[in-house]
């Protein structure tokens, strides 16, 4: 069976294609067939963040011809089901996604399934390293960051944990405003760190004390230490080291998130670490899981950097595998959810 993915929760409209067939073991198979991508994100630099309104209008006037790219790059006319984000997310852009669902998924008289964006930044490994055993995920986004316990998808997800504050995305974006890098701040400081020695500032690893907890993160402290450290070279007249420090802040990050993800596969008895959201992208994160993975004897999944942002793919990969769990369709006058929590996989 064909089924489409509608991402539409920030900036990024994305239509994924999959196809879903039953492997020989009973477990699903899913295949990507498309996966196309428009992002308004040029149209929000110059304000330094993503424009609700702005994001909002790039959805209207890309979801068409991005769902028509999709259906020419599968190779189909029609798929079987529409799956569509339905939160969380900007509440005006989600709305845009999950009314072209409902929309087509009525006029082509094919099941509407409205799913979670979090569950899908998951699913989407699954397109690139086949089933998923049972596994920590380190969810690491523009809004969130967690640590997740996944007993295969489209089963529920448990959470261990998440930020008190700031998601590590975020962190990324503030860093690099206070640097001067411009919006989005994630690739630009993973390109910087490159030219910066990672040691060079002794930056805080938050909740990392033994009375903190185990499974939680904060990130604010450690924005708050590269903005001192900025400031004070602007007061002593010398030139902010933007490269050593963007390495030194990349570093802190990585350290913290790949050691706290490790420690909670140890902690749960899992031997699968998987890591998903666009900080997944970061090259830092990615190379130092997989030392520390390799040390811990853990086996470690990281879709590729694509796949890690927002696109339709992950979408259509959650979507498949609720469907071969079993799930039921969702009734066309669901509300989408700007807070949907990340237990909550479909909206019924
Ligand atoms: P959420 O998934 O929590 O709703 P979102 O959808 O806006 O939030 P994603 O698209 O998953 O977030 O990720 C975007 C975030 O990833 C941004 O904060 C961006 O700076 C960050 N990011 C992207 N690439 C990199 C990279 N190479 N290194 C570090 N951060 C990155
Ligand atoms: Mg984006
Ligand atoms: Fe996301």
């Amino acid at each position: 069976m064909i089924v489409m993915g509608i991402e539409s929760s920030c900036d990024e409209t994305g239509v994924g294609i999959v196809r879903l067939e039953a492997g020989a073991d009973g477990a699903a198979r899913v295949e990507l067939l498309a996966d196309e991508v428009a992002s308004s994100v040029d149209e929000h630099v110059r304000f330094g963040g993503v424009v609700p309104e702005i994001a909002s209008r790039a959805h209207l006037q890309a979801m068409v011809p991005t769902m028509r790219r999709a259906l020419a790059a599968a190779g189909v006319d029609r798929p079987d089901a529409v799956a569509a984000t339905v939160g969380p997310g900007l509440a005006g852009a989600l709305l845009v996604g999950a009314a072209a669902a409902k929309a087509y998924a009525a006029a082509w008289g094919v099941p509407f399934y409205g799913i979670n964006h979090l569950g899908g930044h998951v699913a989407v490994d699954a397109l690139e390293h086949g089933p998923l055993p049972r596994s920590v995920a380190l969810l690491v986004s523009g809004g969130h960051t967690q640590l997740l316990l996944v007993d295969g998808l489209g089963a529920p997800i448990v959470e261990l944990g998440s930020t008190v504050d700031d998601a590590a995305g975020e962190a990324y974006d503030k860093v690099a405003r206070l640097l001067g890098l411009g919006y989005p701040g994630g690739p630009k400081i993973d390109a910087l760190a490159q030219e910066g020695d990672p040691s060079a500032i002794a930056f805080p690893r938050g909740m990392t004390g033994p009375r903190d907890a185990r499974h939680a993160f904060s990130f604010s402290g450690l924005k708050t230490a590269v903005a001192r450290h900025v400031e004070k070279c602007e007061r002593d007249g010398v030139p902010v080291p933007a490269a050593d420090v963007a390495a030194s802040f990349q570093e802190a990050v990585a350290d913290v998130l790949t050691m706290k993800a490790v420690r909670a596969c140890v902690d749960e008895g899992v031997g699968t670490l998987l890591i998903g959201g666009g900080v997944a992208a970061n090259s830092r994160v990615r190379a130092l899981a997989e030392e520390r993975c390799a040390a811990a004897g853990i086996a470690l999944r990281v879709p590729r950097p694509r796949l890690c942002t927002d696109n339709g793919a992950m979408i259509a990969s959650l979507g498949a595998h609720l469907i071969a769990a079993g799930a039921t369709p969702s009734p066309l006058g669901i509300s989408t959810d700007p807070g949907l929590p990340v237990q909550t996989s479909q909206v019924r």
